[in-house]
C-alpha cells in the first residue's frame, strides 16, 4: 500500500514547495490546467507530481455528493481531484487530500476522504478567491450562486497579488 497526496488548486497556489518532498504527489489535468500560469509550470516541470485521471464513475460519486451537501460552485477540478482521491483508495492505497477549499474539504468529508490543511499560515493571503459572471463580466469579492446583473452562474478564479 502506497500513501499519495493529492493536490487541489488551492494547494498550488498556497506555494508549498513541493521540489523537494519524497511523497508521492498527485493531480488531476483539469488541475494542472486551471493553475497553468508561468510560476506553476516552473513548480511541476520540477516537481515529481504525476497527473493522473480518475474514471467516470468516481466523478459521478462526488458529483451526487457535492450536489447534496449543497456545494454547487465546485469546480470541475475541485470534482477531479475529489474523484481521483476516491480512485486511489478503491486500488487499496492511501490518498489524503492537501486542500484549504472549504467546499472541497466538505466534500471530502462526506465522502470518508482523509484531508490535510495545507501549512500555509502567513502565506495564504498570497491569493484569494474572486467570483466572476463569465456572461457580463461582473466581479464579486463574497462567493455567490449567481450574477445580480444577469442571474448567470458564477464561476471562481484566484486573485493574483
Ligand atoms: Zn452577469
Amino acid at each position: 500500500m502506497s500513501q499519495y497526496l493529492v493536490l487541489d488548486t488551492t494547494a498550488f497556489y498556497a506555494g508549498v514547495p513541493y521540489t523537494n518532498t519524497t511523497e508521492n504527489l498527485v493531480t488531476t489535468p483539469d488541475v494542472i490546467s486551471e493553475v497553468s500560469n508561468e510560476r506553476t509550470r516552473t513548480l511541476i516541470a520540477l516537481s515529481k507530481i504525476n497527473v493522473w485521471q480518475a474514471g467516470p464513475d468516481h466523478y459521478n460519486k462526488v458529483k451526487e455528493a457535492a450536489r447534496r451537501s449543497g456545494d454547487n460552485n465546485m469546480t470541475k477540478a475541485d470534482m477531479s481531484v475529489l474523484a481521483l482521491c476516491l480512485s486511489i483508495a478503491a486500488d487499496g492505497n492511501d490518498a489524503i487530500l492537501l486542500s484549504d477549499d472549504f467546499a472541497v474539504e466538505n466534500v471530502a468529508s462526506r465522502l470518508g476522504i482523509k484531508a490535510r490543511p495545507l501549512m500555509t499560515n502567513g502565506i495564504k493571503n498570497v491569493s484569494e478567491w474572486v467570483f466572476f459572471c463569465p456572461a457580463c463580466g461582473k466581479i464579486y469579492t463574497k462567493q455567490r450562486a449567481d450574477c445580480l446583473v444577469c442571474g448567470t452562474k458564477l464561476e471562481k478564479r484566484l486573485k493574483k497579488n
